[in-house]
């Protein structure tokens, strides 16, 4: 039978009314407007577009965003200034810099210079502690997109093992943090692969539910995958101009229970995920 497909468009389309729904009730309640300020370096294209879907979709849910675009020639000095003064207006909740940042800027340093109150892509240091240990304040947008996901497509997590391809700080390390940890729609028996990883066909067979977030094109093949299980793709890879994942969907449909489609799949949830952070930041700042 052929895969369920996960519809990650028409999930994070219902996410968002729902916020939405919420911000204008949270308007009405304390008269104050969650507000996120997007910072990007450069002229990276593609950068460029994220940046920009996600200011619209913040003024579709009713918040407010504001633009900072600074030169690609712009130093750390700089960058780290305008984030403190970010950090400091009382009416800016959320802070996004938008990576990558250009090769004079160090990453790290950056990112750990955004206040954690406002840390809403979940990636400073006492947030990332905080999710750890199971009380986080910030949900990491792309792993928590893809739990919402299971969630909503009546997947059963608890007992299952789920096999995460990938240990980036951004979405492999926080996905197996939020499929092990306690609680609904967790719960799970996690194995974290990487590119160490010996005998990877033979782990991923394993899985119950794959997640397979590497950057390398169709690289989950169906000999990779145990029929019947549930598929999540993660990857964005750019092949002869089109959009891929980085499973071969085409090869693993056939054999999965459900499977995320790329384009259409997991990226539409991680905006969705950063606008719900967006509002808890709105609401922690009000209490
Ligand atoms: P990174 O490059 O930071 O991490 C890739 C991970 O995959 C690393 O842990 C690496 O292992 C592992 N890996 C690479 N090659 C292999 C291999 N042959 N076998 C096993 N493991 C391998 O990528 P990200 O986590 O940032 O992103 C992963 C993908 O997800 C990309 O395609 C990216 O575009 C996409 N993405 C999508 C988002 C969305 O909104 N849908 C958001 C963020 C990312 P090692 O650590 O050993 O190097």
């Amino acid at each position: 039978m052929a895969a369920h497909i996960i519809d990650g468009k028409a999930i994070a389309a219902e996410t968002r009314a729902q916020l939405a729904t919420e911000v204008a009730a949270f308007k009405n309640e304390t008269g104050v407007i969650p507000h996120l300020a997007a910072i990007l370096v450069g002229d990276d294209p593609a950068s460029a577009v994220y940046v920009r879907n996600k200011e619209r979709a913040c003024e579709k849910a009713g918040m407010k965003s504001t633009l900072h675009r600074l030169s690609a020639e712009t130093t750390q000095a700089e960058l780290l200034d305008l984030i403190a003064q970010c950090n400091n207006d009382a009416t800016v909740h959320g802070i996004l810099v938008q990576l990558p940042l250009p090769k004079q800027i160090d990453e790290q340093t950056v990112l750990d210079s955004v206040t954690p109150l406002k840390d809403v892509d979940c990636f400073h240091p006492e947030n990332v502690g905080l999710l750890a240990q199971g009380r986080p304040r910030y949900q990491p947008c792309t792993p928590r997109g893809v739990q919402v996901m299971l969630e909503k497509s009546n997947i059963e997590v608890a007992g299952k093992h789920a096999v995460v391809l990938g240990r980036s700080e951004i979405v492999g390390k926080p996905m197996a943090m939020l499929l092990v940890q306690k609680g609904p729609v967790a719960n799970a028996t996690v194995t974290i692969c990487h590119s160490r990883t010996a005998n990877l066909p033979e782990i991923t067979r394993q899985a119950d539910i794959l997640v397979a977030a590497i950057g390398k094109p169709n690289f989950v093949t169906n000999e990779m995958v145990k029929p019947g299980a549930v598929v999540m793709d993660v990857g964005i890879n750019s092949v002869d101009g089109k959009l891929v994942g980085d499973v071969d969907f085409d090869a693993v449909a056939p054999i999965a229970s459900a499977i995320t489609p790329v384009p259409g799949g997991v990226g539409p949830m991680t905006i969705a995920m950063l606008l719900d952070n967006t509002l808890t930041a709105a609401r922690l700042a009000a209490q």
